[in-house]
């Protein structure tokens, strides 16, 4: 079931959704691109501070050999002089060595090697005669200010061999001797202690890989040999090649970022190095860091689109949710109109949206309504059409049933008449015979004469009988002539053998008028309607003979006082073979119908049980042609 919300909610998620996919994506490709650029910048940063680094601790060793260099170059400088000497004396030696305590041996040699004065112990670690050689190569060949030899450990801790040439004068270009000392490098070892980064590897290394220091050594110095670390500043010298700060990836698979400063006084190299992902560890940190700033950026950011959201949504939603409310309303009921102050309508597509639905409501209502009145029409027109066909089928049975009784009564007739026509001469011929027996009989008794009478009268009977079966039976074409009414009544009441009791009542209308009719059929149907009165009456009451002359027809009555027709009789009379009578044939009034009905026309009954009955026959009345206003009848 959709409830109110639904509509607004589904959009509203998806507009959100949007939204934020809109505003959170490019920030992460922005947000990403700058990671990547602060990273370089970070590597950039770190590699300039390593560079610096670098330079820093190059500037301590180069301060600190200068510093002893210089020393030993002012004292050698002094005792020139003060000239005079041959040379340096063996109690300035001694001074020099005590005042400081850095010196461990100090040692004066002749142009050719030759050891003249010395102070303090010399290390035998030194491969004297072949530093020997280098020293009076660069002091006294080549003439240089100062000579840095190898570095040596002691049992004291590291030296240095440095020496210095002497000569008489402080001008004099000739070198007259030489200036050996080991000088322990503590002081040097303490220095660096101070300058080395916490968060760096440094070592410091001569030319040939050999460790002087690195941080984290105890007194600053590389007492022991340090092998491992020799191979590692080594190969890092080889992968750096000309440059002076690098990425690089060791053998060991270690990845670092590593800078470098050289010591042109003494040939040594400083190298400080960090592992690459230094940066990565940094920007995580200052990630971190601003993780709180971003939280609230994401928060507001997602405030700002919730907000947007629903000021963008809510004109949207607001009329769609009263358009499907409208829409479900009218698919529950169907009568439903949907007016314009249903909806809202925006000066928009919305609204235009809801305006069309509107139209399209009444149109629907109109089709409709329609619809509703094409059914009931059909509806109506369907049971009329079943009414039709009920009438049309009532009408083909009562045809069909007319038509089996026509058919029936034909073949009765048929029969009926054969058997009347041969009755009707082996009657003859009893009547003539009982005529000649009679005429035979001379004297006739009372009880004879009744029997001669019994059967005259039997026979009568069966002839009436025979003639009116005949006259049902008959089929001939009418034979028409016109004739006077009133003469034409008169002339057949007048061969009627009436009873005594029966009183006739004359009520023809003095205004005669001519019928055109077979005479014969018409004759014969009022005697019929008369015999059944006069028998009606059973021998006593009146019978009124009347007509009533109409524009048009005339209308001839019959009436007895006899006690009427039931109901019942009435329905079935006309029937042929029908009667309530002993000795009746039922033929009359077939007859009568028969023959009214080929004249075309109407036969009525009134009659009232107990009072009586009257019988209408309506004829046409016959005018000359040329006489408009009456039909001929046929
Ligand atoms: P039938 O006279 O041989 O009985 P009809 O066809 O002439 O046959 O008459 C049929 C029946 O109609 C009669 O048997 C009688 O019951 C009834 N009927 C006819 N005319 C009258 C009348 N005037 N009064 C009462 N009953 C009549
Ligand atoms: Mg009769």
């Amino acid at each position: 079931m959709n409830t109110k919300g639904s509509l607004f909610r589904g959009l509203f998620s998806n507009a959100v959704f949007v939204l934020i996919l809109i505003s959170i994506v490019p920030m992460f490709v922005i947000g990403y691109h700058l990671m990547d650029v602060n990273s370089r910048v970070l590597k950039n940063e770190i590699s300039q501070k390593q560079q610096t680094v670098a330079s820093r601790l190059a500037a301590a060793v180069r301060f600190n050999i200068t510093h002893n260099t210089q020393y030993f170059s002012v004292f050698v400088d002094l005792h020139t002089d003060f000239g005079g000497h041959n040379f340096i004396n063996a109690a300035d030696l001694k001074y020099l060595r005590r005042s400081n305590p850095s010196v461990l041996y100090l040692a004066a040699l002749n142009t050719e090697g030759k050891l003249l004065l010395s102070s303090g112990k010399r290390a035998e670690s030194v491969n004297w005669p072949q530093e020997i050689k280098s020293v009076l190569q660069a002091c006294v060949k080549e003439q240089k200010p100062y000579y840095l030899g190898g570095v040596y450990p002691s049992k004291d801790g590291l030296f240095m061999l440095m020496a210095f040439p002497i000569r008489q004068h402080l001008n004099d270009r000739r070198v007259s001797g030489v200036l050996v000392a080991e000088t322990g490098l503590a002081e040097l070892g303490r220095t660096l202690l101070q300058v080395y980064p916490m968060d760096m590897n440094a070592v410091i290394a001569t030319q040939e890989g050999q460790v002087i220091s690195y941080n984290g050594a105890p007194g600053g110095l590389a007492a022991e040999p340090q092998p491992e670390m020799t191979d590692r500043v080594l190969e890092i010298k080889k992968l750096l090649g000309s440059s002076s700060s690098k990425e690089i990836k060791l053998s060991s698979g270690e990845k670092i970022l590593v800078a470098e400063a050289d010591l042109p006084i003494s040939g040594w190299r400083v190298y400080v190095d960090q592992p690459a992902d230094v940066t990565v560890q940094l920007l995580k940190e200052s990630t971190f860091h601003s993780l709180w700033d971003v939280t609230v950026i994401v928060l507001m950011m997602l405030l700002f689109v919730g907000v947007v959201s629903y000021w963008v949504i809510k004109p949207i939603t607001r009329p769609l949710e009263r358009l499907r409310r409208a829409a479900v309303k009218q698919r529950e009921n169907g009568d439903y109109v949907v007016r314009p102050e249903d909806l809202d309508i925006p000066n928009n597509e919305i609204g235009e949206l809801a305006q069309a639905f509107v139209d399209m409501s009444g149109a629907l209502h109109t089709r409709r309504q329609e619809l509703i009145g094409a059914q009931t029409e059909l509806a109506q027109m369907n049971q009329a059409l079943e009414k039709r066909v009920e009438e049309r089928t009532h009408e083909l049975k009562a045809a069909t049933r007319e038509l089996v009784k026509s058919e029936r009564l034909a073949a009765i007739g048929q029969m009926a008449s054969i058997i009347s026509h041969e009755i009707r001469n082996p009657l003859a011929v009893i009547s003539n015979a009982t005529r000649l027996i009679k005429m035979l009989v001379r004297t006739p008794d009372a009880k004879l004469l009744k029997q001669f009478g019994i059967i005259e009268a039997e026979i009568k009977q069966a002839n009436s009988i025979i003639s009116e079966v005949l006259g049902y039976a008959r089929t001939r074409d009418l034979i028409l002539s016109t004739i006077d009414l009133n003469s034409y009544l008169r002339e057949i009441l007048l061969s009627y053998p009436f009873i005594p009791g029966i009183t006739l009542k004359d009520e023809l209308d003095p205004e005669s008028v001519r019928i055109k009719v077979d005479a014969e059929e018409i004759k014969q149907a009022i005697r019929n309607i008369v015999s059944n009165a006069v028998e009606a009456m059973n021998g006593g009451g009146t019978l009124t003979v009347g007509t009533k002359v109409g524009r048009r027809v005339v209308c001839i009555y019959i009436a007895d006082t006899g006690p009427g027709i039931s109901e019942e009789v009435r329905h079935k009379m006309f029937a042929p073979f029908f009667t309530t009578k002993a000795r009746g044939t039922g033929l009359g009034l077939a007859v009568v119908g028969k023959a009214i009905g080929r004249h075309k026309g109407k036969l009525f009954i009134q009659s009232e049980v107990g009072k009586g009955t009257c019988f209408q026959i309506y004829l046409k009345i016959y005018k000359k042609p040329g006489d408009t206003s009456y039909g001929e009848a046929s």
